[in-house]
């Protein structure tokens, strides 16, 4: 989400001395002096000084707790595609493994794809050598796309179109191969703003509409769940959650289904640790709930 405020080098600064040392925030701090020296007079479309932008990628990847020279090459990813900086130059300054992190990135910057299926060939095999190297260089240019999708208001809607399908087409589907899964329903619930911003809109009320309160209805719900399972002695963990806007979406579209048709806007998940306990917890929770078809029962 778009923070009010700006992230400044000092409050990261602050951040990350909860998990990384003196001598590695100093580092993040040099190569932050170095990007903004470097991208001086440059700006974002929204009209900030554009060292906002790597400043703002280091702060999504220290919430991942990455290491200090992720933080490095997301300081200065896109120093050498914009300004007159040699990959020497990184070198000579931050040292070999950042050079080559930020070099990785600008590559797979080059890259570009005259169409969706060889998008997503290509791309997957690219990614696979890079991630063979340094998987580092993948999780910087996640968190580069990432920032880039949650300002993307600032530009036409052509643009936002073009950057949503090229998102949905090939970072999602990497940050989930990743396991990372909260970057994965941001990045479809941002694209489908962006490619479908009449739908989205429309598929919000329509949600907000039905759900009323929606965090206290699946709370409920879960609360009902743990107590049933706690009288049919069944221990397990219950997981629960609205499901997001694209995949409601998604399931509309599938299915030729209007939205009244679409039932299932939570999903709860139980974790039991055996294979006839999982048929336990659906006989207990069928007797509290009616069963639909296509309710769907996993083991793994
Ligand atoms: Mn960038």
């Amino acid at each position: 989400m778009p923070t009010a405020a700006l992230d400044t080098i000092d409050s990261l600064a602050d951040d990350l001395s909860s998990y990384l040392g003196k001598d590695q925030i100093n580092n993040v701090r040099r190569a932050y002096y170095y990007a903004e020296q470097a991208h001086e007079g440059q700006y974002r479309h929204s009209g900030d000084a554009y060292v906002t932008h790597p400043l703002a990628v280091a702060s999504i990847l220290s919430e991942m707790h990455m290491d200090h020279q992720s933080l490095m090459a997301a300081m200065l990813h896109d120093v050498i595609e914009d300004t007159g900086v040699t990959k020497t130059a990184i070198k000579s300054q931050f040292g070999n493994t950042v050079a080559d992190l930020v070099d990785g990135v600008s590559k797979l910057n080059k890259i570009t794809f005259s169409s969706h299926a060889e998008a997503q060939a290509e791309n997957f095999q690219k990614m696979a050598m890079a991630m063979a190297k340094d998987l580092r260089v993948i999780l910087v240019k996640i968190a580069d796309r990432l920032h880039n999708m949650r300002t993307l208001e600032v530009l036409t809607p052509d643009k936002r179109r073009r950057i949503g399908r090229e998102t949905l087409d090939i970072y999602a589907p990497i940050a989930n191969r990743l396991g990372m899964n909260n970057v994965r329903v941001e990045f479809e619930e941002l694209c489908f703003a962006a490619l479908y911003p009449m739908r989205a809109r429309r598929i919000t009320a329509a949600v907000k509409r039905i759900r009323g309160n929606r965090k206290e209805i699946v709370l409920q719900i879960q609360t009902s769940l743990e107590a049933c399972l706690e009288r049919e002695g069944l221990p397990g963990r219950t997981i629960g959650r609205e499901k997001h806007l694209y995949s409601i979406y998604e399931k509309m579209r599938s299915q030729h289904k209007s939205f009244s048709e679409i039932m299932d806007v939570y999903a709860f998940r139980i974790i039991v640790d055996r294979v006839d306990a999982c048929y336990r917890v659906l006989g207990a929770v069928h007797s509290l709930y009616k069963p639909v078809p296509g309710l769907s029962l996993i083991h793994i």
